[in-house]
C-alpha cells in the first residue's frame, strides 16, 4: 500500500469498526468492554498489518486503536452509566496492539534485496559495499563476501584516491601484468602486494576484497566495512529488524 488515499481509507474503516464493536461490547459493562478491548487490540492490529505494515510507523495502530476505544468509552460513560473499570479499556487496547505489532515485526523482517519475509531464525548479512541487510539464502554471496547485486554490478569499495594506494601498497607499478586479469601497466593501475610483491590491478584488488590472489595477504587499512568480512567470510551480524 502505498498511496495515501488507500492508507487513509483503511485507517478510517478500521477506526469505525473498532468504535462500533467496542460500543456494542461496552453496553454489557466492564465485563464486556475490557476483554473486548484486548481482543480488538490484537484482532484489528493483525488485520491492519495484514494489509499494510507501516515502515517506521509502528506506533500508529496502537495509537489509533487507543483513540477509537477511548471515544467509545467516553460515549458509553456519558450516555449510559458511569463505570470506572471501563476507562481501562483504551489502555488494554493500546497494550494488546503494541504487543501484537512487536511480535509481528520480529517475525516479518524482509530481505532488503529480494523482499523475502524473514523468519526469526534466518541469518542476514550486512553487505560491506551497499550496506543493505540481505538474506543468507539467495542474496548473500559467501564466496565474494558481498550481496548478489553488488557482485553483479561490480560495485566498488576500495578508495579511488592515489594517496591511499600509495600508503597501503606503495607507488603504482610501471611495468608487469596483473596476476589475475593480466592487464599490463598501461591498461590498468597496478599495485604490488605488500607481502609477495606480485602485481595486481586496483580493480582486482577491489574485487578480491583487498586480498592478494596469490598469497592471500590483505592490504593494510582496509575500509571498516570490510573488516567484518575479510578473513572469516562468516556472518557479520544476525538481525531481525529491517
Ligand atoms: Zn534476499
Ligand atoms: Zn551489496
Ligand atoms: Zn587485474
Ligand atoms: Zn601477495
Amino acid at each position: 500500500m502505498k498511496p495515501t488515499f488507500e492508507r487513509g481509507a483503511l485507517l478510517g474503516g478500521l477506526l469505525v469498526l473498532t468504535c462500533s464493536v467496542q460500543f456494542g461490547l461496552g453496553i454489557v459493562g466492564a465485563a464486556g468492554a475490557l476483554p473486548g478491548a484486548l481482543l480488538l487490540g490484537v484482532g484489528i492490529t493483525l488485520l491492519w498489518l495484514h494489509f499494510d505494515l507501516p515502515a517506521g510507523h509502528t506506533w500508529v495502530p496502537p495509537l489509533v486503536l487507543g483513540v477509537g476505544i477511548l471515544l467509545s468509552t467516553a460515549v458509553l460513560e456519558l450516555a449510559f452509566r458511569p463505570s470506572f473499570a471501563e476507562w481501562f479499556a483504551p489502555l488494554a487496547a493500546v497494550l494488546a496492539s503494541g504487543a501484537t505489532v512487536a511480535v509481528l515485526l520480529r517475525s516479518r523482517t524482509r530481505c532488503n534485496l529480494c523482499s523475502r519475509r524473514l523468519g526469526p531464525a534466518d541469518l542476514t548479512f550486512r553487505c560491506p559495499r551497499c550496506a543493505q541487510q540481505v538474506c543468507e539464502e539467495t542474496c548473500w554471496n559467501f564466496e565474494h563476501r558481498r550481496c548478489e547485486l553488488c557482485l553483479e554490478q561490480r560495485v566498488h569499495l576500495l578508495p579511488l584516491e592515489s594517496s591511499w594506494w600509495l600508503r597501503v601498497a606503495g607507488p603504482r607499478l610501471t611495468q608487469g601484468k596483473c596476476q589475475v586479469c593480466h592487464a599490463d601497466a598501461e591498461q590498468a593501475e597496478l599495485q604490488a602486494c605488500p607481502k609477495c610483491r606480485r602485481a595486481q590491478c586496483r580493480g582486482c584488488w577491489d574485487y578480491s576484497n583487498g586480498e592478494c590472489a596469490r598469497c592471500g595477504a590483505a592490504l593494510p587499512d582496509l575500509p571498516v566495512a570490510l573488516h567484518t568480512v575479510v578473513g572469516s567470510g562468516l556472518p557479520v551480524e544476525k538481525s531481525f529488524q529491517g
